[in-house]
């Protein structure tokens, strides 16, 4: 049996990569790594959502909240708003990456993997580029094939679905249309 680590981003987006992991045979461990998710409450809100989630799929997971940063999140952006999700992405796998080579795992990959609006080719690139030279290997899935059994799964459940990506940039985005300009 193959051990994966899985860096997860919420509840919602856990649901059908644990499920398609666990049809799969895999040993999963699950981590909670999000310093880009804004602001704090949100942070804890999504939190809560994935340990609900883990506790109903029985997968033992990791939250690491002494790693809530966001002025590390903005340093790392400095300014570069367009180009963000590259060193969002960067900073969440590079962590994965660096636990699964601690703990001897086999394989990782990402719940961000499940979602229809993140970038794919560059999360694979980003995961790939990371393993060369290593033992580890990035686990590429398109977990997105199950959006609507993930969904539909966690409206069942009752987990807390967020409205944003989690970063402030995306809910600026989400919300601009209800800023009142004169
Ligand atoms: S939009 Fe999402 S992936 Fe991109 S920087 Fe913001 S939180 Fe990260």
């Amino acid at each position: 049996m193959k051990n994966i680590l899985i860096h997860c981003c919420c509840g919602p987006c856990s649901i059908y990569p644990f499920e398609v992991l666990q049809q799969k045979g895999f040993n999963i461990f699950a981590i909670y790594f999000n310093p880009n998710i804004h602001p704090l409450k949100e942070y804890l809100r999504r939190r809560e959502a994935f340990i609900e989630v883990c506790k109903y799929f029985n997968v033992r997971y990791l939250c690491f909240d002494k790693d809530y940063n966001p002025q590390k999140y903005f340093q790392l952006i400095n300014f570069r708003e367009n180009n963000r999700c590259f060193y969002c992405y960067y900073m969440r796998l590079e962590k994965t990456f660096f636990i699964a080579r601690r703990g001897k795992f086999d394989l990782f990959t990402t719940t961000l993997l499940y979602s229809k609006f993140q970038k794919h080719n560059m999360i694979f690139e980003i995961g790939r580029d990371l393993c060369s030279g290593s033992k580890i290997d990035f686990w590429y899935y398109d977990f997105r094939e199950g959006w609507k059994i993930g969904q539909d799964k966690s409206k069942q459940l009752g987990i807390y679905r967020q409205e944003y990506c989690g970063c402030i940039y995306s809910e600026f985005d989400r919300f601009k249309k209800e800023l009142m300009f004169e």
